[in-house]
């Protein structure tokens, strides 16, 4: 049994339009799952759609083997990650991080024990008094995923959560996060339109243009046998 599966979702946000058509797909406990397309393609809206933050509108949405197309989102155990970092300005990081927990009424030792251990594990741990105007692209890019860390949700959906950073800290933070989603055994659903993000994080690889999937596979059955010329170019394969 899957952790996550589609069948037949669809998305549209008004009668003209859909923006999301026929989307059949599962994702394993435990895979590092890369959602990839250009810009309008689709991404964010799949992932607020198993997030919960969007109706689906045809098709149905398993977790663990049961719908759940009306479940609310806090009762679907997932964080997400969001690209522009969405911290609170007037809040410290210790507070940014502790958010969440302090809204589920977390009680406050063990938020102080979880504090405790994500701020190490993040290299946090001198920053914490900090407002997030005195901290550099990197560290605040470091405060939300602990804010997401923090949860313990065994999901983790991200939308583009490096495209605000430089090339190197980029290159820096993919490692980090590939090394994250290993050490607590995460699901990660990630989205970029970056093919070398795409290729160089994913245990798979899902490619989405207009709404559909092109193709889904290991980051070398789409470099060596992609499924038809959209494909091809977008990752860049010789075909
Ligand atoms: P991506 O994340 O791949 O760039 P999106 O999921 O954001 O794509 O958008 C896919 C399509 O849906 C785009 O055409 C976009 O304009 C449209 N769209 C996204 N969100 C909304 C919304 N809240 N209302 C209406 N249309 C939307
Ligand atoms: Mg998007």
């Amino acid at each position: 049994m899957s952790y996550i599966e589609l069948s037949n979702v669809s998305k549209s946000y008004d009668k003209q339009r859909s923006v999301l058509n026929g989307i059949d797909v599962s994702i394993e406990k435990g895979e590092f799952f890369v959602l990839v397309g250009p810009s309008g393609s689709g991404k964010s809206t799949l992932l607020r759609l198993i997030a919960g933050l969007e109706e689906i509108t045809g098709g149905e949405l398993h977790m663990n083997g049961k719908v759940i197309n009306h479940l609310p989102p806090k009762d679907r155990h997932l964080s997400m990650v969001f690209q522009n970092y969405a911290l609170y300005p007037h809040l410290t990081v210790e507070q940014n991080i502790l958010f969440g927990l302090n809204a589920k009424k977390v009680d406050k030792k063990e938020q102080k024990q979880r504090l405790h251990k994500t701020a190490e594990m993040m290299g946090l741990t001198e920053l914490l008094k900090r407002k997030p105007r005195q901290l550099s692209g990197g560290q605040r890019q470091r405060v939300a995923l602990a804010r997401s860390v923090v949860s313990e949700a065994p999901l983790c959906l991200m939308d583009e959560p490096l495209s605000n950073l430089d090339a190197k800290l980029r290159a820096h933070m993919r490692m980090e996060i590939r090394q994250l989603q290993k050490k607590l055994g995460l699901t990660m659903v990630y989205v970029t339109h970056d093919q070398v993000e795409a290729m160089t994080m994913g245990d798979r690889i899902m490619v989405l243009n207009d709404g559909k999937v092109q193709q889904v596979g290991k980051p070398i059955e789409l470099y060596n046998k992609p499924a038809n010329l959209f494909v091809a170019s977008f990752i860049g394969s010789p075909k």
